[in-house]
């Protein structure tokens, strides 16, 4: 895959992207020694000498400069969040004491300490070391480092552009009338849904009858205004599988056409001369879904210069027999035990276009080749929808 350019943007727009450059702090983390509890600070040597009542001399809150301890057996009021005053090193928490005409008296349980209930200054991170490297996704508390970096706007993966593009002279579009030899077109729904799911939101959406010149000319035009197009059907041999030839007639470079899988075989994937990824995705939508996730999914994480991520792993909660030399990617729902553990319950769809047994199942196993079939607790890679 062609990696996806740089931009910047303003950081409100970040959620889920891809941050493409690395991110130092600003300061020291915590940027000053301070406050974690409201109540008192006072030198912890005092009360190792036994002191236990405390006249408080002032009040330190968030948000100011520090203030400084005046007379060494006195106390200063704080609140949590604000700089440690000057001269002292410990909080003794207000649950510990009690406050009458500005005096405080200690209660037995109260300890003092140097620097109990006080985060040190620079003691989050390690000054010189990235808080975050680029490749990272940037969910809620990574978009809090980078806000506490005091970056407003950060590096990332520009959006892919994707046309989702149905083919195929049967479907007919939800709303409208349908004959009996026709077909809702579903297909590209669940494929805009699993990729809106996933945080995308440039995702355009055609359909083009199976005629080789409307074909071409269409494909044209999607190629130049997107970085990514996701064709499902006419894929096959059939005689009116045309999406392959109209492809190399455009110039796009087959990388692959078969795979050994199921379902989902006829798969085809190229790239077109101006660095476009075009998945020309099987019809049945049992493959179209599975190949979107399996492949299209996992491509645009490497385009976008994700850190690599590895799928789940989840064992089989019952065996599986199956004893093709092909990849097997079988529909599964998660079961929890009593203990917690999770385990993948096989959900079989009827053949790759029962779609509705794809509503049973949380997503999908992938089993490798292999002769003997697989055994309960055998451990796969699990996708979800
Ligand atoms: P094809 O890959 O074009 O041979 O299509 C394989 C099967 O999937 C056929 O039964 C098609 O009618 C069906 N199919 C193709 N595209 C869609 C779609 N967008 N939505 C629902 N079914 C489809
Ligand atoms: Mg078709």
């Amino acid at each position: 895959m062609t990696p996806l350019p740089v931009e910047s943007r303003p950081l409100e727009q970040c959620t889920g992207a891809i941050l493409r450059q690395d991110v130092y702090a600003e300061r020291d983390n915590p940027p000053f020694d301070r406050v974690c509890m409201d109540g008192i600070a006072v030198h912890s040597s005092v009360l190792e000498r036994g002191v236990r009542r405390f006249k408080i001399e002032a009040t330190q809150a968030a948000g100011a400069p520090a203030l400084a301890l005046l007379g060494a057996d006195n106390a200063v009021e704080v609140m949590t969040g604000a700089m440690l005053p000057g001269g002292t090193d410990c909080i003794i928490p207000l649950e510990e004491y009690d406050l009458a005409d500005n005096v405080v008296a200690l209660k037995d349980k109260a300890t003092g300490a140097p620097f109990r209930n006080v985060q040190r200054r620079g003691s989050d991170s390690e000054p010189g070391v990235p808080m975050l490297t680029a490749g990272t996704r940037l969910g809620p508390p990574e978009i809090a480092v980078v806000a506490s970096a005091g970056l407003a706007t950060v590096k990332v993966s520009r959006e892919p552009r994707f046309m989702v593009i149905s083919t195929g002279d049967e479907l007919v579009e939800p709303g409208q009338p349908i004959e009996e030899y026709q077909v809702r077109r579903s297909n590209a729904y669940a494929v805009v849904a699993a990729l809106r799911r996933r945080g995308f939101e440039r995702v355009g959406n055609d359909h083009i009858p199976d005629d080789e010149r409307t074909l071409c000319e269409r494909l044209v035009q999607h190629l130049s205004a997107n970085d990514v197009l996701i064709l499902s059907g006419g894929v096959s041999k059939g005689k009116f599988d045309l999406v392959p030839k109209v492809l190399k007639d455009l110039g796009v470079a087959e990388v692959f056409y078969q795979v050994a899988q199921r379902p989902g075989m006829p798969m085809w994937f190229g790239m077109a001369p101006g660095g476009q990824a075009v998945f020309g995705l099987p019809g049945n939508p049992v493959s179209t879904l599975v190949c979107l996730i399996r492949y299209v999914v996992a491509a645009m994480a490497v385009a976008m210069g994700a850190a690599r991520v590895s799928p789940e792993p989840l064992p089989l909660a019952e065996p599986v027999k199956f004893h093709r030399q092909v990849a097997y990617f079988l529909p599964v729902s998660v079961r929890y035990d009593d203990r917690g553990h999770a385990a993948a319950v096989p959900r079989p769809p009827n053949g790759p276009g029962d779609f509705l047994a794809l509503t049973k199942a949380d997503g999908f196993i992938e089993l490798p080749p292999r002769s003997e079939g697989f055994p309960e607790g055998f451990v796969a890679s699990f996708y979800r929808w």
